[in-house]
């Protein structure tokens, strides 16, 4: 699934190519995606207009156009690219084309992905409840300390709830949960000040190396410029479940948390 890391890797892969430019059609050829694609809504705003800016906003990639947005999410198969080519892979379902013939092509065969059109993003039903950035200047120890008191649900699902913060996805979260030494069962209410301090500062950084990696290679997903991203070499715990942990030998759990599986070092990884 494209997480945080994939969506801001395809943000700078695809920037550059489509920014400022006449968009000269905007075909769909199955508009059936997670909620059905306003086609003709969307043809009639951004055909003969440009692309003024693009930003993300968690996983949403939002396309600002005289004062509108095109708001994209890639779902958990989905993957945008920048081609030239009218030759068509299967599960090519959407081009905007621009004027100098460079095509944006949405790619995404299972289809969970949406393209929705909003005059006001911020009261967008799909945005108005996210948290903070995970990169941004709010985002801190402090913010989860606050927001976690007296709350009994596991550390782990707490850092992933988009309210809390967006973008932090079930690798991301391993990750930094075992860079903390904090285990992933722990009642986000019970975890210190101190814990949720060095937590913050994990999500930050395992989140910024991936981006720079390129993002991870999970499934479909091609970056922008067509060339895969390999963090997943690099990953402690995650899909590591019944392996040694790298800094101790304990074998490496993984149980279920929710619907997701969680990797642990029940050694490394404290229990509050
Ligand atoms: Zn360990």
């Amino acid at each position: 699934m494209p997480e945080l890391p994939e969506v801001e890797t395809t943000l700078r892969g695809i920037e550059s190519h489509i920014i400022n430019k006449t968009i000269t059609s905007f075909v769909v050829r199955n508009p059936s995606l997670r909620w059905p694609v306003p086609v003709k809504k969307i043809k009639k705003e951004l055909e003969n207009k440009k692309i003024d800016r693009i930003y993300r906003r968690g996983k949403y990639l939002l396309l600002e156009s005289h004062g509108q947005y095109l708001i994209i999410h890639l779902g958990m198969s989905g993957s945008l690219r920048i081609t030239d080519a009218n030759e068509l892979k299967k599960h090519d379902h959407i081009d905007i084309s621009f004027k100098d013939g460079t095509i944006l092509r949405y790619h995404d065969p299972r289809r969970f992905g949406c393209f929705l059109w909003t005059d006001n993003p911020e009261e967008h039903f799909l945005l108005k409840n996210l948290g903070p950035e995970p990169l941004g200047n709010s985002f801190n120890g402090d913010h989860l300390f606050k927001l976690s008191r007296k709350r009994k649900v596991p550390v782990k699902n707490f850092i992933m709830d988009s309210k809390i913060v967006v973008g932090v996805g079930n690798i991301y979260a391993s990750e930094a949960l075992y860079a903390s030494g904090i285990n992933p069962y722990s009642q986000s209410g019970k975890v210190t000040k101190k814990k949720y301090e060095e937590l913050a500062i994990e999500i930050i950084k395992v989140l910024r190396q991936s981006i720079e990696l390129g993002g991870t290679t999970l499934r479909d997903f091609v970056s922008g410029d067509s060339s895969p991203g390999y963090f997943k070499q690099s990953l402690m715990v995650y899909g590591r479940g019944g392996e040694e942990c790298f800094k101790c030998g304990t074998l490496i759990k993984s149980r279920r948390i929710g619907q997701r599986a969680s990797a642990y070092c029940p050694k490394c990884q404290t229990r509050f």
